[in-house]
């Protein structure tokens, strides 16, 4: 299986000069894309760079088909950095993205920042279809899950790593874990929800990868096939393991036996590109992650100085292989440096679209063509920040400056081994790689989170980590519809920006209740998939300030106080069902937050209001209400109304305050219920909720509003610390079908 290096150099001799020539790229194709990432798997671990003991046929077709290189690099020496440069094609040091992140899924910032576009995200303007398979490891938050972040699909897990056989997923999702490493314990998702996979987890991704390409294949689409195999924990099963009865070091039989799935996935793949007549408009890329942690899994980077972790060559130089069939040679090898940021560069340039970052990568094509003959990159960088570690590559010759107190300069073309450090002098170009490493480096950000190697310090800092905001579950991401229920309408506040015009409206200025705040759309946001409506204490002019008015609207100058309202009104309403809002409240002194309906027809009281939520000072003390009003005779307002005292919550859950909670009202004709997490705090009885003329502003179809007052009921805000903060999760409404 496995071919020797020095024929490699001879073929690579006999294509030198040659310019491969292709049939033109037909306009109105766009290539498939694929990248096949394996996670931790060595240098010198696949037969393309000349495994003797551990046969990768299908790995190997893509180096026959296409081009091989023997000198790629990923920019980062572990997981978490390595893809977030793979997925934008940008150095991860741009965007602070400098360590490998942390299992925290109630975090936003811990994983990729929102300033980055994933290749999906960038595709999908190209109507690509796509999907990421596999290990994730971009960030756990909700708002950070591969839907979030410009794919259509996922299959797969979160964290840095998992388990690969079914029994051993124990916990159901994210939410459930305590510690870091419970991570790989966890179900599979599918898209945002949790799935029940029986399948030895590299069969399963190699299952999936099948399955969309037969879904996909008359579109273009993007997959990233992110196996986690062969990383650790080594665990195989008896199929691929007995393949290695020859391999004593048991370490090595193992992880020889999950590198031989990942073949067979790789090898399903190619059969079904094939087998549907895609293969020549499909570039797949394949690559690790990073070196081979040798002692940890068994593997091997062959010459290669050092593994994963490390900057020498063996944690970042890795093998890498390109096919595109009728578009680059077949056989090739390409000796000079390339990157794995070249992914994205080469993808967009045949998918005809901008990406909206710069790129630090460049479209490969050319040059594995033989069209340049220039090098892909003059240099390339790598830094490991905690550790004032750096390395620069220019040429034949690298800087590095890793474990030992001095710098380093090898010439690798001599001593890929890195065995003979050279003088640091004129000669061996230490000076321009040095400067040129110095400019690259003011260009980086500082990492924006703190990551593995800091888990302890991360923990002290955020002591409710693992304290999943109740009841925060995977599942709660996707509405499900009470059994016998559909669907209506859902607000799941998940682009950033203002809140959508198309479902609310804002409402301008002092409205009601004479309240402290000017209501203004500046304070309503929607951010990390939340809407959070901010009270501020900041001086506005009040627009309609009449001198003399008796008018509490008008009789004031000035508000001292801003906060949000938005509604639903004229754009949606809806009679009966059942509305579900998850929200966390601010229920500090001066607060007003609510949660409530109005009927679209006749005048308050008489349209009908229903608070699901209402918190204030009720004689001095804080409630959580829940209410309905109606009209009596004198059109004043007539109250079923039921006034929780605040303590009763914080009782039961002192940091209740903290969290979200899920409010929820059930509406029939006959009755509205409204639930706090489950639990029923009012029923209104809707035969007694007649306006004195007759007419039942509960049978008539009602709109929602969402707000954070101040003052009045809230109490005086005096001595409380602005800004206040209201966040909405979501708003849901399930109908009978
Ligand atoms: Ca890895």
């Amino acid at each position: 299986m496995s071919r020797n290096c020095s024929h490699l150099v001879m073929v690579w001799t006999v294509l030198v000069g040659f310019v491969f020539t292709a049939s033109p790229l037909r306009a109105q194709e766009k290539p498939n894309v694929i990248v096949i990432l394996t996670d931790d798997q060595g240098y010198g671990d696949v037969g393309f760079n000349g495994c003797k003991d551990i046969p990768t046929p299908n790995i190997d077709r893509i180096a026959d088909n296409g081009v091989k290189f023997t000198n790629a690099y990923v920019t980062y020496a572990v997981c978490g950095p390595s893809r977030a440069g793979i997925i934008t094609g940008r150095y991860q040091d741009r965007f602070g993205f400098g360590r490998n992140p942390l299992c925290a899924p109630q975090d936003t910032a811990q994983g990729l920042p929102r300033s980055e576009e994933t290749l999906a995200k960038v595709l999908s303007r190209s109507a690509y279809t796509s999907i990421a398979l596999g290990k994730w490891h971009l960030g756990a938050h909700k708002s950070q899950y591969p839907l979030k972040r410009g794919f259509d699909e996922f299959y797969g897990f979160l964290s840095g790593g998992h388990k690969y056989f079914p029994n051993e997923w124990t916990l159901n999702d994210v939410s459930e874990i305590k510690a870091q490493f419970d991570a790989y314990n966890t179900r599979l998702m599918r898209d945002n929800g949790r799935v029940d996979e029986k399948e030895y987890l590299t069969d399963a991704l190699s299952r999936e990868a099948v399955s969309f390409i037969e879904r996909k294949a008359d579109v273009p689409f993007f997959m990233y096939l992110a196996f986690n195999a062969p990383h650790a924990p080594l665990q195989a099963t008896e199929k691929y393991l007995k393949r290695f009865s020859y391999i004593k070091n048991k370490k090595r039989r193992i992880y020889a036996a999950m590198v031989s799935a990942v073949d067979d996935g790789v090898g399903r793949v190619l059969n079904k590109l094939e087998e549907l007549g895609i293969s020549d408009n499909t570039l797949i890329f394949f690559l690790s992650d990073n070196g081979g942690p040798e002692h940890k899994n068994g593997s091997d980077n062959g010459v290669l100085r050092d593994g994963k972790g490390s900057l020498y060559e063996g944690g970042i130089h890795v093998p890498f292989a390109v096919q595109w069939p009728g578009h680059i040679p077949a056989g090739k090898v390409y000796e000079k440096s390339v990157s794995s940021l070249d992914i994205v560069a080469t993808a967009v340039t045949y998918a005809k679209v901008t990406p909206k970052n710069k790129l630090d990568g460049v479209n490969l094509i050319p040059f594995v063509n033989g069209e340049n003959e220039g090098e892909p990159h003059e240099q390339l960088f790598w830094r490991k920040y905690d550790q004032k570690a750096y390395a620069a590559r220019c040429g034949d010759h690298k800087l590095v400056k890793y474990k030992s107190d001095t710098e380093e300069i090898y010439n690798l073309k001599a001593d890929i081994s890195e065995s003979n450090s050279l003088a640091l002098t004129e000669e061996n170009h230490y000076s321009n790689l040095k400067s040129d490493y110095q400019s690259w480096e003011d260009e980086m950000e500082d990492p924006v989170f703190l990551g593995l190697m800091k888990g302890k310090e991360y923990n002290k800092l955020h002591p409710e980590r693992f304290k999943m905001l109740s009841p925060f579950k995977v599942d709660t991401l996707v509405g499900k519809a009470p059994e016998g229920y559909e669907l209506l309408w859902t607000e799941e506040f998940d682009q950033d920006g203002k809140p959508n015009s198309e479902k609310w409206a804002f409402e301008e200025g002092f409205v009601r209740n004479n309240e402290l705040q000017w209501y203004q759309s500046d304070n309503a946001n929607v951010r990390d998939g939340a809407l959070v409506i901010e009270g501020r204490k900041e001086t506005v002019k009040n627009t309609k300030y009449k001198k003399r008015s008796k008018n509490w609207r008008t009789d004031r100058k000035n508000a001292e106080y801003t906060s949000s309202s938005i509604k639903t009104k004229d754009k949606f309403s809806f009679q009966y069902g059942v509305l579900e809002v998850r929200a966390k409240i601010d229920t500090r002194m001066g607060m007003w937050p609510a949660i409530w309906t109005l009927g679209v027809d006749q005048k308050w009281p008489a349209n009908g209001e229903i608070d699901l939520m209402e918190f204030y000072r009720h004689e001095g003390k804080a409630k959580i209400l829940a209410n309905a009003a109606w009209a009596n005779a004198e059109k004043n307002a007539v109250w079923d109304s039921e006034k929780i005292p605040f303590y009763k919550f914080t009782e039961k859950e002192k940091d209740w305050a903290d969290k979200f909670h899920i409010w929820k009202m059930d509406w029939t004709a006959n009755y509205i219920r409204i639930y706090l997490d489950d639990e029923l705090l009012n029923e209104i009885d809707l035969s007694k909720t007649l306006n004195a003329d007759g007419y039942n502003p509960f049978h008539q179809p009602h709109y929602i509003l969402l707000n954070l007052a101040i003052g009045a009921n809230g109490g005086n805000p005096l001595d409380t610390d602005f800004p206040g903060k209201y966040e909405v999760d979501y708003v849901r409404i399930y109908q009978k079908k």
